[in-house]
Parts: C-alpha cells; sequence; structure tokens
C-alpha cells in the first residue's frame, strides 16, 4: 500500500543528478518506507531487484534502498572513494527497463562511502565483485545515469527474454557483509 510507480527509461527523474539528502530531513523516513515497500513487491513479482534509487520512484534524492535477502536498509549520499584498475564485464539488469539486458563494463571492485538513515557516516572498502557492480549500477542513478547509456555495442543488447540465461545464471550468491 507505500508502494510507488517505478518509472521506466525516457522518463526525465532518470536523467536528473539526485540533491544530497541534508540532515536532519522530515520527510526521510516516509519515503524510505515507501521506497522499500516498492521494492519489495516488486522482489515478489519479478523475482529479482537487489536494490532502487530514489529516482527511479521520482524523488530527487541521493538514497539507494538494498535488499540482500537478509534484511533491507538504505544507502544515502553514497560516493566512491576507490576503484580497482581491474574491470569486469557483466551482464546487467534494471527495475527502470522492462524490455532488455545489457553487458556493460565496471570496475572489479569499489570503496564507497555513505551515511545511513541516522546520518552516521559508514564505509565499504574494497567490495567483492557482485556487490561492486550492484553499487556501480545504483551508484549511476543518483547521478542520472542509466546501463543502457553505457552500451558500447549493439551485441551488447539482448532482449529481457535473456536474463534467465545471461544474468540469472551467471550472478553468484550475493556477498554477505557486516
Ligand atoms: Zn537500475
Amino acid at each position: 500500500m507505500n508502494s510507488l510507480p517505478i518509472l521506466q527509461k525516457g522518463h526525465i527523474a532518470l536523467s536528473t543528478v539526485c540533491q544530497p539528502v541534508v540532515f536532519p530531513d522530515l520527510d526521510l523516513a516516509h519515503q524510505l518506507t515507501q521506497m522499500h515497500a516498492t521494492l519489495a513487491d516488486f522482489r515478489s513479482q519479478k523475482g529479482f531487484g537487489r536494490a532502487m534509487a530514489a529516482s527511479q520512484v521520482g524523488l530527487n534524492k541521493r538514497i539507494i534502498v538494498m535488499n540482500l535477502g537478509a534484511s533491507a536498509f538504505a544507502v544515502i549520499n553514497p560516493s566512491i572513494t576507490w576503484r580497482s584498475q581491474d574491470m569486469q564485464t557483466v551482464w546487467d539488469d534494471c527495475l527502470s527497463v522492462a524490455d532488455c539486458v545489457v553487458r556493460v563494463q565496471r570496475h572489479s571492485s569499489v570503496s564507497v562511502t555513505y551515511q545511513d538513515e541516522q546520518g552516521r557516516v559508514r564505509h565499504w572498502q574494497e567490495l567483492p565483485a557482485d556487490l561492486a557492480e550492484l553499487l556501480q549500477h545504483e551508484i549511476d542513478h543518483v547521478d542520472g545515469i542509466l546501463m543502457t547509456d553505457r552500451v558500447l555495442q549493439a551485441s551488447d543488447i539482448r532482449p529481457i527474454a535473456d536474463h534467465a540465461s545471461l544474468i540469472i545464471s551467471s550472478r553468484p550468491q550475493t556477498s554477505s557483509f557486516a
């Protein structure tokens, strides 16, 4: 009942650079509830979706909600503080791109600094490949960049019907981390 519509590719909100959250933010708790509900709804309907950015539901804030299986949490005002020289090539999906999957290049590892729901600063050092890929996708969203903007050639785009064979089968069990 708190769920919001997920905007689709072509909507201006998805190509807008989002504004930082300034603490205290009186709207934040309610907006996080709505975002968590929206991600949970999508997961129950589609069977995938580990994270979602605020821009995908039309909120102009630098917020990502995540659910890696154990619990849901928020990543606020994220920034990448280090990128590995090593790159990985991955097939990627997006809640806001319903019709295709795309092949993109991501750094194999990144370190990220962010704030939690209370505004406390937190750090992730040298994330494993699957989480590094996910955070680069989501931080792109808060900067107004879609995975399709990073496609280099036509053969890097495949129909969503290939989702299971290209993504579900290749994606490792999501790493756990504290
Ligand atoms: Zn996305």
